[in-house]
Formats: C-alpha cells, sequence, structure tokens
C-alpha cells in the first residue's frame, strides 16, 4: 500500500535505460549513486560503483530515495501565511509573490538593524545557496542543530586536544583497525553506509570489537566484549582505562614524548580512577576494566577507540569526547594505521565572485559570554535571542531543519519567536512541522531534481561526486540554487549570481581540477590520488593546531576559561522512583524525521517501538504489542507508542528511536505514528564549554 504514491518499477522492460548521477541526500552522508530511468520514467536509485566513499553501495534509505521524489505530501506552491476571518492560514502564491515579500522584508530588517539581524537556521548540503545569499547580502549569523545537537562536543573535544575534529565522514582506519571501541554509538542502527561496511568487513578479518552500551545494540551482537554500563557514567570508565594503561605502562610512550604535553599531570589525575573505585560507578566489574585495556593496548596504535557521532548526552560532553580524544592519544592512534587517518580533500577553487562584506556582528554576539569554545553558532542561544521586543535576530531564513523535533522541548520559544520576529522564511521539501511557524513557505524540488554543489568531502580518498537533475521538478518546486538567485536579484545582489544555470558554475570549478561538467555527468564520481601520506611517517615532525603545537593532554586553554584542564567525572542524576531514563536512537531504516513520510520507507518501518525490561514489564501489566503513553515529571504525555518486551534493555531504562510522533497534519502518513522522544525533555544539560544540548538525562513512566 502506498497511499498514493507510485511505486518505482521492479524492472525495467524493453524500453530504454538511462543512468543520471546524483549524491543521495537521504542523510548527510552524500553517497553517490545512479538514478535509473526506462524510456525517462524512474526505475530505480542504486550506488555508483565508482564511489569508495559509499563502497558503491547505497543503504536502504537511499535506495528509498524514488518515495522521497514521488511523495504525494510535497510541498507543491510557495505560501505565505495570511489571516482569514481571524484565523491564521497559508495560502498558495506565486513564486514572484514570495520572493518580492521576502526581498521587501529583507532589505527593510538591513535598512533598520543591519543585514547580520537576519539569522540562518539549516541543515544538508543544500544549504550552502543560502548560506552564500546570506553571507552576500551581510548576514554571516548562523546556527544548525547538527552542531549543539549532535557532534558539536565531539568536534570540540577532540579539536582541544588534537587541534583537528573527528571529521565527517569520520576519519577512523577501521579497514585496517585491529580494536575498535564504540561509546554509545550504534553504527549498524546509524546505517552510516560506508562505515557499516568497513565495520562488518573488520569484524570478518576478527577484529576486537568492545562496545560498551546499556543496551544490547546490534554492535554489542557482534562485540568481543559488551560492557553494559550503567548510563551516564561513561568518562569515570574512561578515566580507569587511562589509569590502567599509564599503571601498566601500557601507553605509546614514544609517541606521547614526540607529540603530547601533559603527560605528568593527566598520570596524576587518574590514579585515583581505579578500576575497583569505577566499578562502583559504572557496574564493569574491575577485571574487565583491565582486560578491555589491555586489548586496546595490544593491539595499538591499530586501536580507535570511536568519537561516536551523537554526542549531547549529560552536559559534560566535551569532557567526554576529550577523555576518547586522550586515550586515543595514550594508544598513539591519532594518525596512525588502524587507527586514525588524515582526510583530504580536492584543492577546488572557489568561482570568483566578490568578497562578502564583512558583518558586523557575528553569531555569538547574540549570546555574549556564553560557551567560549563554540565553534559554530548555538542553536538554543539563537532562538532565545529571537524571543521579545529587543531581540537581536529579527529575521530568520530556515533551510531543511525541522527545529520542533531536533531541539527538545522548543515548541514554546518557536511560537515566541514567531510572534517576534519579523520574517521567518522556511525552505523545505515537505510540509514539517518547522514550516507551521513560516510567514513564508518555499517548496525546494527533492536532490533528484535539481544540482548542488560538488561533493569534496576530507577522506581517505579525495574524489569529487556529482549531483544533477534527473527529472524536471515536479509541481512548482524549484531548485535552492534558483530561490537564492532569485532572492539575491531581488535583493541587488547579482554581482554574487552570475551564472544563469548552476551548472555553468559546477563546470568552471571542474575545469579548474582537470575535469568537466561533461565528464561529471557520464562518470558521476571522479577518484584523484592522494597528495600526501595517509597517516604520520615514522619519526615525522608535526606541529598540531593547538596553542602548543602539541597533543594537549592537559588543556591550558580549558584553564584558562576557568573549566577542568582534565576531563572530571561526575554521577548522574538519579532515577526518580517509578520513572525510567528515556534512551533514544535510530533504526536503520530511516533518517529520524526526515524520511518518516517517505511511501517506500514508511512501508518498512511504520513507527517506532518502546523497548522495556520483562521484569518492568510485567510490573506495569504491559505485553508486547501494546500500545502505551509516557509521561514526563512535567507533565508532558506522549502519543501511543507500541511496545516491544525485551531483555536487550536494563531495568533502569527504555528506548525508543527518534524521529516518529510528528504533528504536521499534512504528513499525511506519519502523522500522529509512534512518539515522539524529544517532546518528553525537559531536564536539559546544557555543555558549558561549548552549549550542547545534552538529553540523555530525561525520565518517563508509563501512563496509565
Ligand atoms: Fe543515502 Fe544511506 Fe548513504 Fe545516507 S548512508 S547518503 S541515506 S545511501
Amino acid at each position: 500500500m502506498l497511499s498514493g504514491c507510485e511505486a518505482a518499477r521492479p524492472l525495467p522492460g524493453t524500453g530504454t535505460v538511462t543512468a543520471t548521477p546524483t549524491i543521495c541526500d537521504m542523510c548527510f552522508w552524500k553517497c553517490a549513486g545512479k538514478v535509473y530511468k526506462e524510456d525517462g520514467e524512474l526505475w530505480k536509485i542504486t550506488g555508483n560503483d565508482d564511489d569508495l566513499h559509499s563502497g558503491g553501495r547505497l543503504c536502504t534509505r537511499g535506495s528509498g530515495g524514488p518515495g522521497a521524489y514521488l511523495d504525494p505530501d510535497r510541498l507543491k506552491k510557495p505560501l505565505m501565511r495570511v489571516t482569514v476571518d481571524g484565523r491564521q492560514t497559508f495560502q498558495e502564491v506565486s513564486w514572484d509573490e514570495a520572493l518580492e515579500y521576502i526581498s521587501i522584508k529583507m532589505r527593510s530588517i538591513a535598512d533598520t538593524v543591519g543585514p547580520e539581524r537576519m539569522l540562518m537556521l539549516s541543515h544538508g548540503a543544500g544549504s550552502a545557496h543560502f548560506r552564500h545569499l546570506m553571507r552576500a547580502y551581510g548576514s554571516d549569523s548562523h546556527a544548525e542543530p547538527a552542531f549543539a545537537q549532535c557532534r558539536g562536543p565531539r568536534d570540540v573535544g577532540f579539536r582541544l586536544t588534537f587541534g583537528e575534529s573527528a571529521n565527517s565522514p569520520e576519519r577512523t582506519d577501521m579497514a585496517n583497525a585491529r580494536c575498535i571501541v564504540l561509546l554509545g554509538s550504534h553504527i549498524g542502527e546509524n546505517l552510516h553506509n560506508a562505515q557499516v561496511q568497513t565495520l562488518a568487513e573488520a569484524l570478518n578479518r576478527d577484529v576486537t570489537l568492545i562496545t560498551v552500551d546499556p543496551r544490547f545494540s546490534v554492535p554489542a551482537g557482534k562485540s568481543k566484549h559488551w560492557l553494559p554500563i550503567k548510563p551516564g557514567t561513561d568518562i569515570a570508565l574512561l578515566l580507569a582505562w587511562m589509569n590502567v594503561l599509564i599503571d601498566e605502562d601500557l601507553c605509546d610512550t614514544e609517541y606521547l614524548n614526540r607529540y603530547a604535553i601533559g603527560f605528568e599531570q593527566l598520570a596524576e589525575h587518574v590514579r585515583d580512577y581505579t578500576p575497583e573505585w569505577v566499578y562502583l560507578e559504572t557496574g564493569i566489574r574491575p577485571d574487565v576494566i583491565r582486560e578491555t585495556a589491555r586489548e586496546m593496548a595490544k593491539a595499538a596504535p591499530a586501536t580507535i577507540v570511536h568519537p561516536g557521532r551523537h554526542a549531547v548526552w549529560y552536559g559534560d560532553d566535551t569532557q567526554r569526547s576529550r577523555a576518547i580524544a586522550i586515550l586515543n592519544a595514550l594508544l598513539g592512534s591519532w594518525n596512525r594505521k588502524g587507527g586514525f587517518y588524515i582526510p583530504e580533500s580536492i584543492a577546488l577553487p572557489a568561482y570568483p565572485l566578490p568578497a562578502y562584506p564583512e558583518p558586523k556582528h557575528t553569531t555569538a554576539d547574540a549570546y555574549p559570554g556564553k560557551w567560549p569554545f563554540a565553534s559554530q553558532g548555538v542553536t538554543n542561544g539563537v532562538i532565545d535571542a529571537s524571543i521579545g521586543k529587543d531581540a537581536f535576530f529579527t529575521g530568520w531564513l530556515v533551510y531543511g531543519t525541522n527545529l520542533p523535533q531536533s531541539i527538545p522541548g522548543v515548541e514554546d520559544k518557536l511560537k515566541a519567536a514567531a510572534n517576534s520576529l519579523d520574517l521567518v522564511v522556511v525552505v523545505e521539501t515537505m510540509p514539517s512541522e518547522m514550516t507551521g511557524y513560516a510567514d513564508v513557505i518555499l517548496p525546494e524540488c527533492t536532490y533528484l531534481e535539481r544540482y548542488d554543489d560538488l561533493r569534496n568531502s576530507g577522506e581517505r580518498n579525495p574524489s569529487l561526486a556529482l549531483r544533477m537533475p534527473a527529472f524536471e521538478p515536479r509541481y512548482e518546486s524549484k531548485p535552492g540554487w534558483w530561490i537564492a538567485k532569485q532572492l539575491g536579484h531581488r535583493l541587488g545582489l547579482d554581482a554574487y549570481f552570475p551564472w544563469e544555470d548552476y551548472a555553468e558554475k559546477l563546470d568552471w570549478q571542474l575545469r579548474q581540477v582537470g575535469s568537466s561538467l561533461e565528464e561529471m555527468q557520464r562518470i558521476g564520481v571522479k577518484n584523484f590520488p592522494r597528495s600526501r601520506p595517509l597517516y604520520y611517517l615514522e619519526g615525522e615532525r608535526v606541529a598540531f593546531r593547538t596553542p602548543s603545537r602539541k597533543i594537549e593532554l592537559y588543556s591550558q586553554q580549558l584553564a584558562e576559561k576557568g573549566f577542568d584542564p582534565m576531563p572530571v567525572y561526575t554521577p548522574p542524576d538519579p532515577v526518580p522512583k517509578g520513572y525510567y531514563r528515556l534512551n533514544y536512537g535510530r533504526m536503520p531504516s530511516h533518517t529520524f524525521g526526515k524520511t518518516t513520510n517517505n511511501p517506500l520507507l514508511f512501508q518498512l518501518a511504520p513507527e517506532n517501538q518502546l523497548w522495556v525490561n520483562p521484569l518492568v514489564a510485567s510490573e506495569w501489566d504491559i505485553k508486547s504489542g501494546d500500545y502505551v503513553r509516557l509521561g514526563s515529571p512535567n507533565g508532558t504525555v506522549s502519543d501511543k507508542v507500541r511496545v516491544r518486551v525485551t531483555e536487550r534493555i536494563g531495568l533502569d531504562s527504555v528506548f525508543m528511536a527518534h524521529g516518529f510522533g510528528h504533528k504536521s497534519k499534512r504528513l499525511r502518513l506519519t502523522a500522529g505514528v509512534g512518539a515522539d522522544d524529544s517532546a518528553l525533555m525537559s531536564n536539559i544539560k546544557v555543555d558549558p564549554i561549548m552549549g550542547g544540548t545534552g538529553m540523555r538525562a530525561n525520565f518517563v513512566t508509563f501512563v496509565r
């Protein structure tokens, strides 16, 4: 049952089959693929065999790409908020009307308070067109949930230690690792394609997999050691592992002597975090802590303590990421074979354009003095700075991010911000909850109908990949580059948009590196040789991008700002009686709420399930398949969610996949199906170092 969406046909007939290159946009990983058509009609999407980035394959969600194109609930025309009979509603308007309205408002904001008061909130590769527009307009004010609600603490923690981030895609050398340690990282449940493939290959090579997770996750089931840790105690375990490595003289001393500072302070710092003491906090037996530390050391430097991705847990997340980075440093695995590699991208020249005007304000001016190590805008900070008559921001351009589901407990703030702001523009393909807060909704076409920038990620094998239209945009949707150019024209910024078609810009860039659009339209992916080794050479002198030019086990930067220079363990809040920790994660067939309305993927997984331990289920008299509602301590009650009774979760927690429980009725398949975990979160632990939104300290109970 496809609910109005035609399925792609399973096999071609006798017609002419063509293949058009694409880059998947079903998640951020950017796998290159090909769109096959027969006589111009969609057949299927597969991976591009030449794409080393994806191993030539697409995951389930990528193969479900036709569903995004065919979804009958897509946004079809520009919409504007109007008041009819005293009630607000949306009315279809022409592109001219919508763009004219936005440009008049943006001009007014620039003239009255300055262009920096116009903020962009975004997610995804297509946002680059609008970042370009906003910077040409004079605003560099920008934030994305991918920072404060996801990987920000990890990137800041690694940068404070190594001077570089763990990168995206992660620079883990799993292809050569002999030991991999996962802390709350659910590779296989989060189906980041190439990473899953390399982990599967590593397991075939008999890699030692150590998984630390209170839940018996998919990777826990593949592990030599599963450490079912008490939630919130990971820093204690990491410090105990450091204690064992130092106490048993298992660190890579030569590497540390050459590259690191602060070893003596660290040794002193972790002296009291003995496995025996840490056992009482984590529930992990001292002999297991010692054995796993020895396994890591035995395989080092081909050991990866994985940096993870969704790193916002308990508000001390930059420090936990620092602890992961420090542990990797003790093992000598940073930029060593089997540990981490040095990523490389193509030096692709920027298209010659006028310089952007210098903004008078940065994003951080909206929340002065807060979160000194935030390397990007902090979403909660900019939302708070958009509320009230003296708000810092007076306009928003929101691209591809559904804030009500990305940021817990934000709905009241979004309502207040929408009431305060002079302009809220939302550019989207789907009628997400965020579109309900807009003054103007601009329907972007899907990734299968547009050009975007070339993929040029820093990784093991440098490559370029092309996304190009396989189809004309359906309905009245338009490509992001076209929308940005039209707004630029109306704002007097034509000099920043000299191309008639984005293909011209891409062709110019490709010709600078010896290729062309014509070539890329044929091959989709072009691989280039590396210009430097994948790892440090033996004894190589390295200047790290830290203040000391060394790996900083002890961080003077943190100390100077009043933070702990080395990670310190703080016990988590206890679980209130009658409540359970709310644990959440991914499922392989969906990219959170972005894909739950996709008619093809909906068939695979229409709803999320609530994992409940059998003893807890018996206490509450619930069975697998029952529907329950959950309540949070602040009185919020969830939609119904289906129970899955399983011993794979402990007595103190429940678990569900994020991205369900949509409220937007225009998402006709998924609206009201499953429960939304973020709506149940009220106990948010903000990371004082970089502003991350710690979301794992929330509790729920069953509502009878
Ligand atoms: Fe698409 Fe899957 Fe690759 Fe993400 S991991 S880009 S969804 S194929």
